[in-house]
């Protein structure tokens, strides 16, 4: 249960796997990471186990960043520990990834709906639920910002929610209810984190997003929305922290 994000121009991998071993502490069954590739694509790997699985499984098939990504560990709530229910889930065809720490209370009537539409989903989890709805929102309205609100307004329970889109290579959103979200400000980077520890190996700079509140970060820009898209007002805080 940790979530680390990144836009910038350094190591995405080691900046997503420091963040994640940094986060081990809270516990988790399974992790995963999503990339934006420099060709353009989106590569995933997960795996259940410890992160050390998730190492193992990265030099078998190793994956080249372009300076986009997201990391997750996991705790089960919906669907056992296994390689499919680990997460990224994917959306869109592919096309973007979605990581979720938290509880979609009404998920099986989202499911439902998804499955009258003719998606079929692959794990038993109830953050595939809102992969499969951010992408058919996505193909709707034709932008993931745009799409995360609309699909965020649905949703019942807890979740911090981090996704990338290959339409925006150089941006992840993020949205919380319930549960924490904690931006990292860096010089031509920025980082996302379910807690501080995620990303304090590289900045002490952080801005906490209140509740119901949305995040949209590239290399050069933080914004800030509530669900209805209107801006919202942050202040930034030095981390005190003894590493
Ligand atoms: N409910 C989600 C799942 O079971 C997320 C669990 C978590 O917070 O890691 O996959």
């Amino acid at each position: 249960c940790g979530i680390v994000g990144y836009v910038g121009p350094n190591d995405t991998l080691g900046v997503l796997l420091g963040g994640l071993k940094r986060l081990e502490y809270r516990g988790y069954d399974s992790a995963g990471i999503a990339v934006i590739d420099p060709s353009g694509g989106l590569s995933v790997r997960k795996r259940s186990g410890k992160l050390s699985r998730l190492v193992e499984l990265l030099d078998d098939a190793p994956v080249s960043a372009s300076g986009t990504g997201i990391g997750h560990t996991r705790w089960a709530t919906h669907g056992g520990p296994t390689d499919v229910n680990a997460h990224p889930h994917l959306g869109d065809g592919g096309r973007l990834a979605l990581i979720h720490n938290g509880i979609v209370e009404n998920f099986a009537e989202l499911r439902a709906e998804l499955e009258r539409d003719g998606i079929t989903l692959l794990s038993e989890t109830d953050t595939e639920v809102v992969a499969a709805l951010l992408g058919r929102e996505v193909e709707r309205v034709g932008d993931l910002e745009t799409a995360f609100r609309a699909v965020v307004r649905r949703l019942r329970g807890t979740f911090t929610l981090l996704a990338v889109h290959l339409d925006a290579p150089d941006t992840v959103v993020a949205a919380r209810h319930n549960s924490p979200l904690v931006i990292g400000l860096g010089e031509g980077e920025n980082f996302l984190g379910s807690d501080v520890a995620a990303f304090v190996e590289f900045t002490r700079r952080a801005v906490a997003v209140e509740e119901d509140n949305i995040a949209v970060i590239t290399p050069q820009s933080v914004r800030v929305t509530d669900f209805a898209g209107d801006p919202v007002e942050f202040a930034e805080y030095e981390i005190a922290w003894d590493a």
